[in-house]
């Protein structure tokens, strides 16, 4: 039975969304007949060629705004430029995301606030910029791709953490103080996703330990992952849809984790 999640003609924001898990879920959504504006950095030509492969495929109006989502202005110009072109902004999807991977006492300062910038305070701003528009509309869905390092810690992942538990916290008080206009604020919390950057890992992992990369993903990279499978991305989108559809109306404010387990042990 195919599900209708009755999105066609909304109109949806995702951030980040050149690459891996953004950009499945911008297809996921364009695939429902909602049309998406992309965000991120890369090539400006591959850019263009994946907007127009998902336009093509889906029948979907799909823009892109390169704001960096380091800056404020820039956040504020992207949610401006979907009203604009559309008319609405039904969806928000704060998922652009970076790593760094350190022990705390060494990790570059510089790099501290470029993430807490990039994961936490992007949201804050999008998210801001967003509820004026949704509240006149009566209706609203924000969906912040946070991480099971949203709700459980590992070590040399400080910052990453602190920014994650920080969109989990934001998520929830947004979605209690928004609780009566229509808007519901949600987090999907994934464990690992095998996005272009872990396949890199996953890779050079192989390489300096000398063992197969069957055992890298096991034992390394999945070692907290008691299914030892990599999310995939329907598994999000499926999540995604969801929350967004007119069903997912009473889930507000939670943080759901799309991890194999990880989070239950
Ligand atoms: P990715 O590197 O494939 O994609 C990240 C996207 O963010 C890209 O489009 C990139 O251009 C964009 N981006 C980075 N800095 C930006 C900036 N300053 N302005 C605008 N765009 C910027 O990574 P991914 O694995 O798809 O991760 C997406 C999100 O999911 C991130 O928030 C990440 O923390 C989270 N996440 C990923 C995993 C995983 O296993 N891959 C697990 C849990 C959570």
């Amino acid at each position: 039975m195919a599900v209708d999640y009755k999105l066609e003609g909304q109109v949806a924001v995702i951030t980040g969304s050149t690459s891996g898990i953004g950009q499945a879920l911008a297809t996921a959504l364009a695939e429902q007949g909602v049309n998406v504006i992309l965000n991120g950095f890369g090539d400006p030509a591959k850019i263009e060629a994946d907007r127009l492969a998902i336009q093509q495929k889906t029948n979907a109006a799909v823009r892109y705004h390169g704001a960096d989502m380091t800056k404020p202005a820039e956040i504020r110009d992207l949610i401006a430029y979907a009203h604009k072109e559309f008319g609405r902004l039904d969806i928000l999807v704060n998922n652009a995301g970076i790593q760094h991977v350190a022990p705390v006492d060494e990790y570059p300062e510089e790099k501290w606030d470029a993430l807490i910038a990039v994961i936490l305070s992007s949201t804050f701003h999008a998210t801001k910029a967003a509820i004026p528009i949704m509240k006149g509309q009566g209706r609203g869905r924000i969906v912040n791709i946070a991480s099971a390092h949203g709700l459980v810690a590992s070590a040399f992942k400080a910052p990453y953490c602190a920014a994650k538990f920080g969109v989990v916290g934001f998520t929830k008080s947004c979605a209690v103080e928004l609780a009566r206009t229509g808007i519901t604020v949600n987090a999907i919390c994934p464990g690992y996703v095998r996005t272009p950057l872990i396949e890199a890992q996953v890779v050079d992992q192989a390489k300096t330990r000398g063992i197969p990369e069957e055992r890298v993903i096991e034992d390394v990279i999945l070692a907290a992952q008691p299914n030892k499978t990599f999310v995939d991305y329907s598994h999000l989108a499926g999540m995604l849809l969801y929350l967004v559809s007119d069903v997912g109306a009473s889930a507000t404010g939670a943080a759901l984790s799309v991890d194999g387990g990880w989070t239950a042990n």
